[in-house]
C-alpha cells in the first residue's frame, strides 16, 4: 500500500516571520490530532530549510527544499546542493515541478540528474510531471507524460525508486483555480501506476505514493482524494492559509 502524503509548497512565499506564523499555526492545529495517517511535508524556500528542520525535528511533520542543483558540487554560484539540503535537516525535494520546467528550462537529463543527486546525498523526492493545456486539448496527454516519466525516471533502480513519490500535476491546474476532476486525475494516475509496474514491477506500482496537485483546496480534496490511484495532494496556494491546509490533510483522518 501507498504511503498517503499531504505536501504543501509554499514556492516564493512568505517572509521568515510569516513562515513562522504558519508552520506554528498548522502544527498546532494537527498536533492534536491523534489520527493523521497521512505524511505532511512542508517545501518550503531554501532559505528557511535549515530553522523549520529545527523547530519539525520533535514533531511527525517533514520539510522538503522545492529544487537542488543537478551538480554535486563545486563553481555553480547561487546554487544549492542536495547534499546542503540534507546536511541542514531537509527529507525530501520536489524535481521536475513545471514552474522550474517552464521558467528554468529544466529538461528531462537536467531532472534525471538532479533526482540522482537527491537520492545521493539521501533525501527522498517528489518528481513532478504533467501536460499542459494545449497537450491535453490535442489528446496527448496520455503520451506526454509517459514520456516525461521515461525521460527522467528510467535510468532509476528498482532500490531507488523506493524513495521516489510522483506527483501528477496538470499545467493547466496549477494556481488556476480550476482543478482537474477526481475523473482526469484517476485516469492519469492509473496512467502512472501501469508505466510504473511495467518498467518497476508490481511491488514499486502498489508501493509508489503518487499524488494529485493542481488547485488542491478544502473543498475539492476529499473527492480528488478517493480515487483508487491517487495517494494525496501536492498543494500550492491553499498551503498558504493554516486551517485550510490543516482540513485538506485532515481528509484522511
Ligand atoms: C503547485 O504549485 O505544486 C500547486 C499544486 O499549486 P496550486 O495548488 O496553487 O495549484
Amino acid at each position: 500500500m501507498a504511503q498517503k502524503i499531504v505536501a504543501a509548497n509554499w514556492k516564493m512565499n512568505l517572509n521568515f516571520q510569516e513562515a513562522n506564523t504558519l508552520i506554528s499555526e498548522v502544527t498546532n492545529i494537527l498536533k492534536d490530532e491523534k489520527r493523521n495517517t497521512a505524511e505532511v511535508i512542508f517545501a518550503v524556500p531554501f532559505v528557511y530549510v535549515y530553522h523549520l528542520s529545527n523547530f519539525l525535528k520533535t514533531q511527525p511533520f517533514a520539510v522538503a527544499a522545492q529544487n537542488c542543483s543537478e551538480h554535486e558540487k563545486g563553481a555553480y554560484t547561487g546554487e544549492i546542493s542536495a547534499q546542503m539540503l540534507a546536511s541542514v535537516g531537509a527529507k525530501w525535494v520536489i524535481v521536475g515541478h513545471s514552474e522550474r520546467r517552464l521558467y528554468y528550462h529544466e529538461t528531462y537529463r537536467i531532472i534525471a540528474e538532479k533526482i540522482q543527486r537527491a537520492l545521493q546525498a539521501g533525501l527522498k523526492v517528489i518528481f513532478c510531471c504533467g501536460e499542459s493545456l494545449e497537450i491535453r486539448n490535442k489528446n496527448e496527454h496520455i503520451a506526454y507524460v509517459q514520456n516525461q516519466l521515461e525521460g527522467s525516471l528510467a535510468e532509476l533502480s528498482v532500490e531507488q525508486m523506493k524513495n521516489i513519490v510522483i506527483a501528477y500535476e496538470p499545467v493547466w491546474a496549477i494556481g488556476t483555480g480550476k482543478n482537474a476532476t477526481a475523473e482526469q486525475a484517476q485516469e492519469m494516475h492509473a496512467v502512472i501506476r501501469a508505466y510504473l509496474k511495467k518498467k518497476f514491477g508490481s511491488e514499486i506500482a502498489q508501493n509508489t505514493s503518487i499524488l494529485y496537485g493542481g488547485s488542491v483546496n478544502a473543498q475539492n480534496a476529499k473527492s480528488l482524494f478517493s480515487c483508487p490511484d491517487v495517494d494525496g495532494g501536492l498543494v500550492g496556494g491553499a498551503s498558504l492559509k493554516a486551517r485550510e491546509f490543516a482540513e485538506i490533510v485532515k481528509v484522511y483522518n
